[in-house]
């Protein structure tokens, strides 16, 4: 396409997707306007991990040195059983992982990831940002998008991109499959400064505790300022949402088993934010005319591969360059799912598939440990090789 018509794109929600979006398309020269719901542009304070698919986008992107700023590299990825403390794989990540994969393995604190985004679109004066602003519906014409906010203001474009999450307005009026499907598994998340974690308990690396239907995973964020602690487990106790306080003595009693350091670390915190964690089956039929749909809106996944925020940056990297190779909106949209429907399906299944062994018992636990002891140290990684190579844009419509 050709981006000097100025085509105007409105994008449903300033997530990490969102924003990524739009920064590829103002960069294209595309007049771009964000939709946000909220009152001010940012990310709850989590932590995230970055494979090295994700870093491979942040280098096609232009954005390596700005990540590189405020990431964490920890030097391994491990797992340990929740119960004994037992290590069950651990996995070298820096140097091992570059030379795996061309690209590091990272961790970062959502609101430093989702600055630089931000701070990426600010540079074009193409980008129109708005907080306040929820889509209710959209409507659109063989040439025309028009989207209505809840506040009743009115904006035409020349396509919409449905970047608002799990409960998508814009995927409800193209797919229109109801409600996310609720796991049964609910996240607990904290982060703790650097002087709250004993020093004994402290470590620059990736650590998965799992366990019979519970998990917990640690780093350290910011350079080491931080620690993050995400304490996952089944239960039918839940609040909708990702933002609603957890319940401490539920907690423990998921966590009563646990090895002592698990609890200690538990210990450290009164306050828990609480996380329903859900996800959809995979579906296509994402993309409707001018109408498409971007990240969690449009395969939403359970966080056991560590892949949703990733999987939404390649989406607008893949935008971006079907929008490049078509000449008309609508071809370029249903190029760009059918170059994303299967992978982030993979993604989709497989990460409920980890949940199941990371929460394994009985057989399935030993069976697990068996497998992923009796390979070389990068065993528990291997499987994940088609995820972690990443995809590259830039050739996926070469003519
Ligand atoms: C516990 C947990 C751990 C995770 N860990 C990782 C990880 O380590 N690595 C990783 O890559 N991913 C991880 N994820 C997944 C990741 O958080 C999501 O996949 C990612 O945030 C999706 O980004 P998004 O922009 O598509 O959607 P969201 O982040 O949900 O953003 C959607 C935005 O749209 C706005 N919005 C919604 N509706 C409207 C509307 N009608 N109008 C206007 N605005 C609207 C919302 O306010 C929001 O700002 C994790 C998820 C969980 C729950």
């Amino acid at each position: 396409m050709n981006p000097s018509r100025e085509t105007q794109m409105l994008i449903a929600g300033g997530g990490i997707g969102g924003l990524a979006a739009a920064l590829v398309l103002a960069s294209d020269g595309h007049r771009v306007t964000v939709f946000e719901q909220t009152d001010a542009f940012g990310e709850i304070g989590a932590g995230i991990q970055l494979g090295p698919n994700v870093f491979r986008m942040f280098d096609y992107l232009g954005l390596t040195a700005d990540i590189d700023r405020v990431a964490s590299y920890p030097t391994h990825l491990g797992m340990r059983d929740v119960a004994t403390g037992e290590q069950v794989v651990r996995v070298p990540l820096t140097e091992t992982a570059k030379a795996a994969y061309g690209f590091p393995y990272g961790v970062i604190y959502r609101a430093d990831l989702h600055d630089v985004l931000l701070n990426a679109c600010h540079a074009f004066g193409n980008v129109t940002l708005l907080t306040a602003s929820r889509i209710e519906s959209f409507s659109q014409s063989a040439d025309r998008v028009n989207v209505k906010l809840a506040d009743g203001r009115e904006f035409d474009g020349d396509a919409l991109i449905g970047a608002d999450g799990m409960w998508s307005r814009i995927r409800e009026a193209i797919i229109g499959d109801g409600k996310p499907r609720v796991s049964g598994h609910i996240a607990y998340r904290a982060v703790l400064k650097r002087d709250e974690v004993p020093s004994h308990l402290w470590r620059n690396e990736v650590e998965l505790w799992g366990g019979e239907k519970t998990h917990l995973v640690t780093y350290p964020l910011r350079r080491g300022e931080l620690y993050n602690l995400v304490a996952v487990f089944h239960s039918n106790k839940y609040d909708e949402g990702w933002n609603t306080f957890g319940d401490i003595d539920e907690l423990k009693a998921r966590f009563a088993n646990a090895a002592t350091p698990v609890k200690a670390l538990l210990e450290k915190i009164n306050v828990w934010k609480m996380w329903l964690l859900c996800d959809r089956e995979p579906v296509k039929g994402w993309s409707q005319g001018r109408v498409t749909l971007l990240g969690d809106a449009a395969h939403p996944m359970l966080q056991y591969l560590a892949q949703g925020a990733g999987q939404a940056i390649e989406d607008a990297c893949v935008l971006r360059e079907a929008l490049r190779a078509h000449d008309s909106i609508a071809a370029a949209f249903q190029a760009y799912e059918r170059a994303r429907y299967l992978r982030t399906a993979r993604v989709q299944l497989t990460a409920r598939f980890y949940g199941d062994i990371y929460h394994a018992s009985g057989v399935t636990r030993e069976l697990r440990n068996q497998l992923f002891q009796s390979g070389k140290e990068s065993a528990g990684f291997a499987g994940l090789k088609w995820m972690y190579d990443g995809i590259d844009p830039a050739t996926m419509f070469a003519a």
